[in-house]
């Protein structure tokens, strides 16, 4: 039987799909979500995306983008519409869907596509696999499936989403399947190199502004196995940069000679810190996040801490520590 038999069958049924992924979405939930409005849209159904945040500004070239609801703008019919499936992709828990939760009134209609190992299968029918890199790897698979016809924006949409959940194809979750996808999608004329300008190369002053004022103030344990970053909100409001600048500062701290674990810091209000982890070779920081309520990847993961900023710090640090087994004689 084919892997996606069930979703074939509730495609044809059903005729209108409510699509919706994670809070603070990235570039695979953003393209994974319009890749698979492109799958269903060629099935000539009706399709709606809707998130809990807006897209973040380094994905607007994506086509279709601008398609995409946020919540708060969701014209009252939209609303009120009855929706036959929710498809929620990217996403581990239900409850990172953030307000959009309020539309998925029938729990027996969502399904999850997802590639986090700490999937909670909250859908009625759970498609999850954590050895692909990204879930846009999955939603190719879903378009193979169904006979697609591939257009150039679908393929664009999946290039995104395996380039960013890859860094550029630098983390070790990239594998032949990834590469073997990002083949086929520059046989179909898919511009790569547009895409890593669009995501990597296009910074603002005032993100190198804020990068050059956060990186000035770069911490490490003593023998360098921990390393982190801060940013409050008085340094973004100094350079006019948004929380949107700070995409990709962990792989600051990470990139240091000799780290396991590299963190950033987010003062988001005065209670509460955004904190992202990513190790390098062997410490699970899904696991050390979900201590701290949160979840992710091995190597990327993520937690809120309900905390001002210089105690959350302290908090995520000595409990790291204390996991790494870092001593604390002598060092900060
Ligand atoms: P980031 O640090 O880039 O926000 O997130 C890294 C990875 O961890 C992503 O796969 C993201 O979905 C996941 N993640 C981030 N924050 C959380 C969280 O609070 N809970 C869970 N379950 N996963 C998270
Ligand atoms: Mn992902």
């Amino acid at each position: 039987m084919k892997k996606y038999q069930h979703l074939l069958n509730i495609i044809e049924k059903e005729d209108k799909f409510l699509l919706t992924s994670h809070v603070n979405p990235d570039g695979d939930s953003i393209g994974s979500l319009l890749a698979l409005k492109f799958i269903l849209e060629s099935c000539s159904q009706q399709v709606e995306i809707v998130l809990a945040d807006s897209v973040p500004g380094y994905l607007e070239f994506l086509p279709g983008s601008q398609d995409i609801h946020s919540y708060q703008e969701l014209p009252v019919d939209l609303k009120e519409e009855s929706y036959g499936v929710y498809f929620v992709v990217d996403c581990g828990e239900l409850s990172r869907i953030g307000e959009v939760e309020a539309l998925l009134t029938e729990e027996d209609k969502i399904i999850n596509i997802d590639h986090h190992e700490d999937n909670e299968e909250f859908g009625s029918k759970n498609y999850v696999d954590s050895t692909v890199a990204a879930t846009g790897e999955l939603i190719y698979d879903l378009a193979v499936e169904l006979g697609v016809n591939f257009k150039s924006d679908f393929g664009t949409a999946i290039a995104t989403a395996l380039i960013t959940d890859t860094g550029n194809f630098t983390y070790a979750n990239t594998s032949a399947k990834t590469h073997r996808i990002i083949a086929d999608m520059l046989e179909l004329g898919v511009d790569t190199q547009a895409i890593i300008t669009e995501v990597y190369g296009k910074r603002s002053f005032s993100n190198l502004k804020l990068l050059s004022k956060v990186l000035s103030e770069l911490q490490v344990t003593a023998q360098q196995q921990i390393a982190w970053l801060s940013v409050d909100q008085s340094t973004l409001n100094s350079v006019q940069a948004t929380w949107e600048d700070t995409e990709g500062l962990v792989n600051y701290p990470r990139s240091l000679e000799g780290v396991e674990v590299g963190i950033l810091f987010k003062e988001v209000a005065a209670e509460e810190t955004r904190v992202s982890l990513r190790s390098n070779a062997f410490f699970s920081v899904n696991e050390f996040a979900s201590y701290f309520g949160g979840g992710g990847h091995a190597r990327a993961a993520g937690c809120t801490v309900e905390a001002p900023l210089a105690k959350a710090e302290k908090m995520v640090i000595s409990k790291l520590k204390e996991e790494l087994g870092v001593g604390n004689a002598g060092d900060n």
